[in-house]
């Protein structure tokens, strides 16, 4: 029996709209897959896969898409011997770290990312990161988090990171005054962007995590408001929690509403007056939405489906619905936050049929039901859904892309309307 996703919703835009929810076979990558980005961010980090010959395919095939000058990750394969528990794994593991590291002295902070084998074998990596770090102190800091398919979606992997390296944040002086914490991966352009234009607020004191280097590891405390720039940041947001921060809510800042929100969130928390903050963020809006409307024509009155991915969702779907008018068929994520969302849920148009985890092939038979005019899905749906004449968007684009912001978001646009194009090209 086909179950469909309620479609009647109370209170305002989607707050307290029922949510399909599916816990059955996911098509999704792993958490491994976050250090293709994460690798090129944080300058001075390495990323060592504690894994399989399996995973140092995942990442090598998919970073090799990538063009990178110096490679910042790695793996440590675990073999069968090692599944077999006939050797150490521990004293490989340090073998091959001391290896590395001699050969690499820019390491400034070595990450010891976990798998499904090393999770089957129960290679204890917290333990080999504390006395990999007392080894190698002060020069370089080792921490661990797992990336497993079994535990990560494939964003999850940039949460576990970034909540791995909280506890290393220095502290903020108490009598410091109130700094802003941006927490996320985001391109630098748009991280240049955003001081210049927090600067012309008169917000002065403004972090990124993660750095660009690990000895610029932003300062946290209970001055600290935080701004989240990803939707999927859970682990890290409760671990910035812990350390006394604040959160700011506000939506995403994909898309010109999104932006314009999520800068307010930050200009009431400063006292940023109303005529300052028109100033500097009214131009730049007006420019994105001249910008956003050469894409319009193509995409408007379209019906779009989300399968749950990236996390990412809700927010583009929020988007495209409010500011390309485009119709959301189905809206899938792979774990729905209600209290980081909560204001994106608000903006979504009432009545949208929203789902939660996955049961792959349910959901296709939803996805072949609705025939929508373009579907959101990781690769391993994308090929199969082209050759059944549907169009399709790989979600993890999205994350390759620098989409967040006013100079972004007809980029933003741009990215769902350019296989729409080239499908009516083909059928043309
Ligand atoms: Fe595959 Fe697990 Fe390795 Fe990811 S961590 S590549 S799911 S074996």
């Amino acid at each position: 029996m086909n179950v469909r996703p309620a479609a009647l919703s109370k209170g305002p835009g989607c707050t307290d709209a029922p949510v399909l929810r599916e816990r059955g076979q996911r098509e999704v990558f792993c958490g491994l897959t976050g250090i293709i980005w994460l690798h090129r961010k944080i300058q001075d980090a390495f990323f060592l896969v504690v894994g399989s010959r399996t995973c140092a395919h995942l990442i090598q095939s998919a970073a090799g898409v990538m063009i990178f000058a110096e490679p910042r990750f790695g793996t440590a394969i675990i073999d069968e011997k090692d599944l077999a528990g006939l050797s150490d794994a521990n004293e490989e593991l340090d073998r091959i770290v001391a290896r590395l590291l001699e050969r690499r002295p820019d390491i400034r902070l070595l990450f010891l990312v976990g798998s499904c084998p090393s999770e089957v074998i129960k290679l204890d990596l917290s333990r080999a990161a504390a006395r990999l770090s007392t080894a190698h102190a002060p020069r370089v800091r080792v921490l661990n988090y797992s990336g497993s398919g079994i535990e990560t979606t494939f964003t999850q992997g940039e949460d576990a990171c970034l909540a791995s390296l909280v506890p290393t944040l220095p502290a903020q002086p108490a009598d410091a005054p109130r700094s802003l914490l941006i927490a996320g991966t985001l391109a630098e352009v748009v991280e240049d962007q955003w001081l210049r234009t927090f600067d012309a607020l008169g917000i002065r004191d403004v972090h990124f995590l993660p750095p660009r280097r690990a000895d610029r590891l932003p300062p946290v405390g209970p001055n600290t408001v935080y701004l989240l720039a990803q939707p999927f940041l859970t682990d890290t947001a409760r671990t910035l929690e812990e350390r006394g921060a604040v959160r700011l809510p506000a939506p995403f800042p994909l898309g010109v509403e999104g932006t314009t929100l999520w800068l307010r969130a930050a200009a009431d928390a400063f006292g940023v007056d109303e005529q300052t903050f028109e100033r500097v963020t009214g131009p730049p809006a007006a420019r994105a939405r001249a910008a956003i409307e050469r894409h319009a024509a193509t995409l408007r009155g379209k019906r779009v489906f989300f399968f749950p991915d990236s996390q990412l969702e809700i927010p583009l779907a929020r988007f495209l619905a409010r500011e390309l008018s485009m119709e959301l068929a189905e809206v899938g994520t792979p774990y729905l936050h209600r209290q980081h969302l909560a204001q994106e849920l608000a903006l979504l148009p009432q009545g949208t049929a929203l789902s939660e985890g996955q049961d792959v092939e349910r959901q296709l038979d939803r996805a072949r039901a609705e025939r929508p005019d373009l579907v959101v899905c990781g690769l391993g749906l994308a090929n199969p859904l082209e050759a059944e004449g549907l169009t399709t968007k790989w979600s993890i684009e999205l994350m390759f892309t620098p989409t967040q912001g006013y100079e972004q978001a007809a980029d933003l646009a741009e990215l769902f309307a350019r296989p729409l194009i080239r499908r009516s090209k083909l059928v043309a």
